[in-house]
């Protein structure tokens, strides 16, 4: 019977740079490592996986994965259970195909010299400040469930209180919810977001968003 290789323990953290970049530019490099949005839930709600990932290993490596199911392809969830607290990726070396393809629009320009480092990181640092202003609206309205992506959050918030009788006070912090989360979803579509003219090959298409 042919031995059977031990199966590769969960990688610590600190294993390669921020999440996305290809190859590590230090700026880029600390840029992503500050951000995190397109892991952590803010900008997608999932990644799906592309012929040519490797599903058993990154299932070894703790990734949540979703099989496949007829036309679905492999997928997990974000925020990312290979996020690092330091704004690394833990599976770096075998991160999927659409985390090494995906690069904001806003490295992308850094990347190219039209945005400056330091302006990229202040913009990535205020898109940072709305994020966490939805996350403590959220918890505001009884939403703690901090392992989902906050599209989902944010609708699954919307369905409850829409269903039901909101007292005024809940009405009005939803009010301020509903605002954070429009201006959030500008801010990302502005800078965040990659425009479909420019990914040919359809680099946002295996990462789902909401709204
Ligand atoms: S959203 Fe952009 S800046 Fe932020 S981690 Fe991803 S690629 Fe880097
Ligand atoms: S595997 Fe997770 S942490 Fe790593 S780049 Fe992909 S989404 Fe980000």
């Amino acid at each position: 019977m042919k031995p059977r290789r031990p199966a590769p323990a969960t990688p610590p953290c600190q294993t390669g740079p921020g999440p996305r970049i290809v190859p590590p530019v230090k700026p880029a490099e600390d840029l992503c490592r500050a951000c995190g949005m397109c892991c952590d839930g803010t900008l997608f709600d999932l990644v799906r996986l592309e012929p040519g990932d490797d599903a058993r290993r990154l299932a070894r490596l703790g990734l949540p994965l979703a099989a496949a199911r007829g036309r679905q392809a492999a997928r997990f969830p974000q925020p990312c259970a290979a996020l690092c607290a330091d704004g690394s990726c833990r599976v770096y070396a075998d991160r999927p195909g659409q985390c090494r393809a995906f690069e904001c629009r806003l490295l992308q320009e850094a990347k190219a010299g039209r945005v400056s480092f330091p302006a990229a990181a202040r913009r990535v640092t205020a898109a940072k400040r709305r994020a966490n202003q939805v996350r403590r609206l959220l918890r505001a309205l009884g939403d703690h469930d901090e392992q989902r992506a906050l599209g989902e959050r944010f609708h699954r918030t919307s369905e409850r209180l829409e269903a039901g009788t909101a007292d005024p006070a809940a009405s009005a912090i939803y009010a301020d919810l509903s605002l954070a989360m429009h201006r959030l979803k500008l801010e990302a579509h502005a800078h965040f977001h990659t425009p479909p003219a420019a990914t040919p090959e359809s680099r946002v298409a295996g990462k789902l968003r909401r709204g």
